[in-house]
């Protein structure tokens, strides 16, 4: 792409119509970020660090840094980069905790929490996009992430309990499994709606007294099917 002249006014692309560095997209890159609201200083430099065009293929990967939703394999969609963001600035992550992800669609978010969390467990109903996510953490060296693939809904007991967990699906309520294996004093982020046009981001707390509901924003994201999929 940044070899020849480009005569578009897209400011992703130059409004000169020159190339555009790496480094000047990644710049450009975090500005929107930061115009969208996110602060946090750790989270924008996690995701400065990963490179959003190692989970695209083919035309999609030269709109990496557009701050924009794009197709991925099996039907699905990695989310938009500023979404990614404010989702994870809304799970606090910190160093020491375990987080688990429901909806691994390309990778690119269990990326993201990969560089603010010790350990991150992301599961996908597509075996496909599963394989695909692990190709490229290993390119990658993310050795923190385990991708695994099986119906997220009821969570994944086995390493419970969570300091954290995130689900990049849509969900009519918090699933019970899920919030069951949240740690006392851990956060779910959830986008929660009856319909594919609109759904709420809830922040949930665990506490010992109980549950915290919080609403976000407005969010739209793929349903959270039941089962795996065919492929
Ligand atoms: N986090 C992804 C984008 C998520 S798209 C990224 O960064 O690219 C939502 C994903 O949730 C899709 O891949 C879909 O297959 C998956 N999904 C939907 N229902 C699921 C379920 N019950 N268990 C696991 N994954 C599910």
């Amino acid at each position: 792409m940044s070899d020849r002249p480009d005569p578009s006014d897209d400011p992703a692309r130059g409004g000169e119509g020159g190339p555009v560095s790496r480094a000047e997209q990644i710049m450009r890159f975090v500005y929107t970020l930061r115009s969208k609201g996110v602060r946090d200083a750790a989270v924008l430099q996690a995701m400065e660090r990963i490179d959003r065009g190692a989970f695209l293929r083919g035309v999609f990967a030269e709109r990496a840094y557009d701050d924009t939703p794009l197709p991925i394999a099996c039907g699905q969609t990695i989310s938009q980069p500023s979404v990614v963001a404010l989702m994870t600035e809304a799970l606090e992550v910190g160093p020491r905790d375990k987080v688990l992800e429901i909806g691994t669609g390309s990778g690119y978010q269990a990326a993201v929490l990969s560089q603010l969390a010790r350990r991150v467990y992301t599961v996908e109903r597509h075996r496909r996009l599963v394989g695909e996510a692990r190709a490229v953490f290993d390119r990658l060296g993310l050795s923190n992430i385990t991708a695994i693939a099986a119906d997220g809904s009821f969570g994944l007991p086995e390493q419970a309990p969570f300091d954290r967990i995130i689900l990049t699906a849509a969900a009519e309520d918090p699933p019970g499994p899920l919030l069951a294996q949240l740690r006392p004093g851990g956060i779910m982020v959830v986008p929660v709606g009856q319909s594919d046009t609109v759904q709420s981001l809830i922040k949930v707390r665990k506490s010992e007294a109980g549950l915290d509901y919080e609403e976000l924003r407005a969010v739209r994201f793929v349903p959270l099917l039941e089962g795996m999929a065919l492929d």
